[in-house]
């Protein structure tokens, strides 16, 4: 999905990594004449493609990223007490991930994204959230669950 360039680092080779906005890298490499980004050489350059939109496969794949930290959590939940709120298309803001875990039961979990299916979380097991990504859940039988919140170690 497009996820929108917010920084950029270099690897340990000096090669160039977009940060993008879901908190996932990716590298932009000027690498003639196979990839051709030759604007990636120049602070100018970099700075004039910030806040346009790389698509990360990653977010596609539902890839956590890595270092972010859990900050929240909702309280445990049960087929009777999951929230209205969350049994309707809603997103997470931007750059902010979630984890639905489930304790006990079964979970229907629907993103919608073009051609994804309602998946349905077991007991013991946890599903990703993507920010800015309508989804929603919904209980088909008794459940325990909860919602855990991971943002930027820096934010
Ligand atoms: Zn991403």
């Amino acid at each position: 999905m497009k996820r929108r360039i917010i920084g950029y680092h270099q690897d340990e080779r000096g090669d160039w990594v977009a940060e993008l906005d879901c908190h996932h890298g990716q590298h932009v490499r000027h690498q003639p004449p196979f990839t051709l980004r030759p604007w990636v050489e120049s602070r100018s350059g970099r700075n004039s493609r910030l806040g346009m939109h790389l698509n990360c496969v990653r977010c596609d794949a539902l890839e956590l990223p890595e270092g972010l930290k859990s900050y929240k959590q909702t309280p445990t939940f049960t087929e009777t007490t999951i929230p209205r709120a969350l049994q309707a298309a809603h997103s997470l803001k931007s750059g902010i991930w979630g984890l639905i875990h489930v304790l006990d039961g079964c979970l229907q979990y629907t993103l919608e994204r073009q051609g994804d299916a309602p998946q349905s979380i077991h007991a013991g097991k946890s599903a990703v959230v993507p920010p800015e990504v309508p989804h929603h859940i919904q209980a088909t039988g008794p459940v325990q669950c909860f919602i855990e919140f991971f943002r930027r170690q820096a934010d």
